[in-house]
């Protein structure tokens, strides 16, 4: 049996929070141009939530990676899709739903500093950060969070639960 608490982040906190990330976001690149990368599938929901709330010219891109099977972590990175942005020279975003080990986006941030973009910079919905594992340095966070499994929101458990408008911590009992 599957259990999905009440909301840990309700529909209004993590709106509220989508603005204050995405008005600190237009600040700091006022007068700039951006390419924002949103990391499929998690951030299917965040991604465009937030880019509507940043007004700066911006073009918009997606790179579908993968790194779970389940909810355990594999360690192994699959890139599906990337990209289609020459990102050579520009100020680049990537948009992620959630960094746990960091294994993932560590590995696409490397790929992507490798094209030389003017700035590369990482904003995060949700940041686990008691189960980092590599050195990453996240420029924009929504919500620090304990060490739990959690969904909605585009985070899903097996492919579920991805379209609920809040977080819940899963629980999964038999
Ligand atoms: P990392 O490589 O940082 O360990 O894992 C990042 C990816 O693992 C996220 O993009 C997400 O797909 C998945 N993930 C990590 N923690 C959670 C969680 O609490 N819930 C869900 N649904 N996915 C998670």
């Amino acid at each position: 049996m599957m259990v999905i608490g009440k909301p840990f982040l309700t529909v209004e906190q993590i709106q509220n929070r989508v603005r204050e990330l995405a008005s600190k976001i237009s600040d700091d690149f006022s007068g700039k141009e951006i390419v924002a990368v949103g990391i499929l599938r998690g951030a299917f929901m965040f991604f465009p939530d937030i880019v509507r709330h940043i007004n700066v010219p911006m073009k918009i891109d997606f790179l579908i990676a993968s790194s779970y099977v389940k909810s355990q972590t594999t360690g192994k990175i699959a890139i599906f899709a990337d990209i289609r942005e020459d990102i050579k020279g520009k100020n680049v975003i990537l948009f992620e739903d959630i960094v746990d080990t960091g294994l993932t986006l560590k590995y696409i941030y490397d790929m992507l500093l490798s094209r030389e973009p003017a700035s590369l910079k990482i904003c995060t919905f949700l940041d686990k950060k008691a189960r980092r594992k590599v050195d990453l340095n996240i420029d924009y966070i929504g919500f620090d969070i304990p060490d739990h499994y959690v969904v909605g929101y585009g985070l899903d458990f097996e492919g579920r639960f991805r379209n609920l408008p809040y977080i819940s911590i899963f629980k999964e009992r038999i």
